[in-house]
């Protein structure tokens, strides 16, 4: 064969064999895979390009043998590799096994070796060939995804995968199995509906549908444990692929503190809400709610055209008793009224405290008013009961106001303001009444707003001066004394008679400053007089229960006394007969105190009260004044004339003193002196006059 032709075939095989080469490198490179083979008798070693990268050595610096190859795999694996190197130059056969090695710029690899003997013609080792696999990249992914996987399992959520169409489970983790109380063979026998009572097919469904949507749903549920015991979950549920099969993985969260304090929060805030729209003593709506349900009400009769009543029931004097048997008992009154006033009332009108003594009434759908004044009368019908407390019997007595819807006003704040109005109003006329709002009420109660603020002015400037009136003695005509009667001399308006203000201040409380200061100047006016030797008489203060109520009175009475130099033998306090007998007990006490210093006691108003006998009899008094309603129509109405005989027979049986107010003519002041009573005061003598004109009634008609 020619040379040539012999070169050619060679070129060719050798391009071929370049190549298979090449290809070879290439696959070695796309796995990871090295080549080695080591003679045995030289111990050369021969790598490929592959396997240097996989050491990380340069082709070029080193030379590769068995002894380099050990230099690099890691103590630990050093003796297997030993061993199974060894195994395989015996057995013959392809030997595997893994390693890790580090790379010459120190890091670590994993690898896995497969070697195998190449005997010689006699059958002796003469190489060992085999390659070299880097698995690192495997093995730290592996690994990572076994730590993923620990971590799954031995998280403390419950961690579900399940198969989509059957919704049994196909994996569950520990914190699954312990927050259930399965195992987990158990739970992996069970599916989705076994644990969640509460879910149904419809939810389910409906979920799929979310989760498609949003690629993820949550969802709160309950679980069952396996004991029986129910908790609450927050689930978030996603679609993945668990070996191969459609299925959900739902990661489950244990809610039920949260839902213990969401639960607790709820019901504090039905407390708050409560408290917010309830009154703690007795229980019924409060003003907040009230004004709701007036609200609701003109809503609902505006719809069906019809009327109600809202009445405002305001007990009367309430603060004194509550000052003087204590706000313990006055709080059990307030209770007890509200029964009283619920009892009286059907089921479907509206009953609230608005607040202290004041109670509110819807009563719905009336077609006559005269329903309005029934249930206000059967009201003050049931307050007025005597009421049995621990050592009291009291009498209480309400003022209730009325205003009609649609026919008064349209708006709750309307309705309330005019209700308010018609209750001052029943005030006014006495107490203990009832009275329908009409619109001239109104103006009467900015009245009282604008009265109210100035009294307080008055008070501080001591806008108040003192009239007094002469009481004669009509078989004599000497004057026994004067009372003294307040007014308001205001800046503006001019001098204020008593009857504007003075209920007002008896409601608030006021009347205390304004006596105080009424004490004081005329008993420091009284000092003077006999000072100048003028010989005035007895002072006849007025008093307000209050006043008398107040611990402190008698003794700032005497201090002011002293400090004045005022004798108590110069005194007369005047108490009006329903202010003393709406507590006698109480009366007594302070009363007979009072009488020890020697100062006198006069009833007020005698008449126009409910007295009675036996307290009459207890109390330390020295006069009774009979009122001047009885002495205004005397001699000519029979029934004043026998009532004004019976007062004067009773205060004489009793010892007492007797005087008449209000006589304003001759016939009126005979009546009542041949009829026993030698003491009068009114016009028919004089009216009440300022200070400064009594020393001239003193010296001038000392004998009228
Ligand atoms: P009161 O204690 O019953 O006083 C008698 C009232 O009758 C006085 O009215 C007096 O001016 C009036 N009056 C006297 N004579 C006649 C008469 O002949 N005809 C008529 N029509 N009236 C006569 P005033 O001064 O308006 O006082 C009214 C009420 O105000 C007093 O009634 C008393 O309850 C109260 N008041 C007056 N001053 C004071 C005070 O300083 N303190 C307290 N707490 N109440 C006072
Ligand atoms: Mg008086
Ligand atoms: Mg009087």
């Amino acid at each position: 064969m020619p040379i040539d032709i012999l070169k050619d075939d060679l070129k060719t095989a050798l391009s071929k064999l370049k190549a298979r080469e090449d290809s070879l490198k290439r696959v070695e490179s796309i796995s990871h895979l090295g080549s080695w083979e080591i003679d045995l008798k030289t111990k050369k070693s021969i790598w490929s390009d592959q396997s240097y990268k996989i050491y990380g050595f340069d082709k070029n610096e080193v030379e590769p043998d068995l002894a380099l190859f050990f230099s690099r795999v890691m103590p630990e694996d050093l003796v297997n590799a030993h061993k199974t190197l060894q195994q395989a130059m015996t057995s013959g056969e392809v030997t595997t096994f893994e390693c890790r090695i580090k790379r010459a710029n120190g890091d670590i690899a994993n690898l896995v070796i497969n070697g195998q003997v190449i005997f010689d013609e006699n059958n002796i080792p003469a190489k060992l060939i085999g390659t070299s696999q880097d698995i690192t990249d495997y093995v730290s992914l592996k690994n990572h995804s076994q730590e993923l996987s620990n971590i799954i399992d031995h998280s403390s959520s419950e961690i579900y995968i399940l198969k989509e169409d059957t919704f049994e489970y196909l994996y569950v983790n520990d914190g699954a199995c312990n927050a259930l109380g399965y195992s987990r063979e158990e739970l992996l026998q069970l599916n989705v509906f076994d644990i969640n009572p509460t879910l149904t097919i419809e939810k389910v469904n409906l979920l799929k549908i979310i989760h498609e949507k949003n690629h993820g749903v949550a969802n709160q549920t309950i679980h069952r444990r396996k004991d029986g015991s129910m908790y609450h979950v927050q689930s978030y549920i996603h679609s993945i692929t668990y070996n191969t099969e459609s299925a959900y993985v739902v990661f489950d969260v244990d809610i039920s503190d949260k839902k213990e304090t969401e639960q607790l929060l709820k019901e504090q805030n039905i407390k708050l809400n409560h408290q917010a729209n309830y009154d703690k003593l007795t229980n019924l709506p409060n003003r907040t709610l009230f004004k709701n349900m007036l609200s609701q009400s003109i809503s609902l009769s505006k719809k069906e055209q019809k009327q109600f009543a809202l009445l405002i029931v305001d007990l009367d004097q309430f603060k004194k008793i509550n000052d003087s048997i204590g706000h313990h008992i006055g709080d059990e009154i307030i209770i007890e009224i509200a029964n009283r006033i619920n009892s009286s009332l059907k089921i479907n009108n509206t009953l609230a405290r608005l607040g202290g003594d004041e109670f509110a009434i819807i009563l719905k759908d009336i077609q006559d008013i005269q329903i309005a004044s029934r249930v206000a009368q059967i009201i003050i019908d049931t307050i007025k009961e005597p009421i049995e407390t621990h050592e009291h019997t009291l009498f209480i007595s309400a003022s209730v106001g009325i205003s009609l819807f649609p026919k008064n006003a349209q708006t709750e704040d309307d309705l309330m303001k005019f209700a308010d109005a018609a209750m001052y109003k029943a005030k006014d006329e006495g107490r203990d009444n009832f009275q329908f709002y009409s619109a001239d009420m109104t103006a009467l109660a900015f009245e009282k707003v604008v009265m109210e603020s100035s009294l307080k002015i008055a008070i501080k400037e001591e806008q108040f001066i003192v009239y007094y009136q002469p009481q004669i003695n009509s078989i004599d005509n000497t004057i026994i004394g004067f009372e003294a009667l307040v007014r308001w001399m205001h800046p503006q308006i001019g001098l204020v008679l008593p009857g504007k203000f003075i209920p007002l201040a008896e409601e608030n409380g006021f009347i205390i400053d304004i006596d105080k200061i009424v004490m004081q100047k005329s008993m420091s006016q009284f000092v003077q007089w006999y000072k100048e030797g003028l010989n005035p008489g007895i002072l006849s203060l007025n008093l307000a229960m209050k006043q008398l109520n107040s611990d402190t009175f008698v003794y700032e009475m005497l201090k002011t006394m002293n400090q004045l130099g005022f004798k108590p033998e110069w005194l007369e306090l005047e108490v009006t007969e329903s202010q003393v007998m709406n507590n006698p007990q109480a009366s007594i006490e302070k009363l007979n105190k009072i009488s020890s210093y020697g100062i006198e006691i006069a009833i007020d108003d005698f008449g126009t009260g409910y007295s009675s006998l036996t307290y009459l009899k207890k109390l330390p008094l020295d006069k009774l004044k009979i009122d001047q309603s009885f002495v205004r129509d005397i001699p000519e109405d029979d029934d004043d004339a026998a009532i004004t005989k019976a007062i004067i027979a009773l205060g004489t049986s009793l010892n007492l003193k007797i005087i008449a107010e209000g006589v304003e003519k001759q016939e009126q002041m005979e009546f009542l002196t041949q009829n026993g009573c030698h003491i009068i005061q009114g016009f028919f003598y004089a009216r009440p006059m300022p200070g400064d004109e009594i020393p001239n009634f003193l010296n001038g008609s000392k004998k009228i």
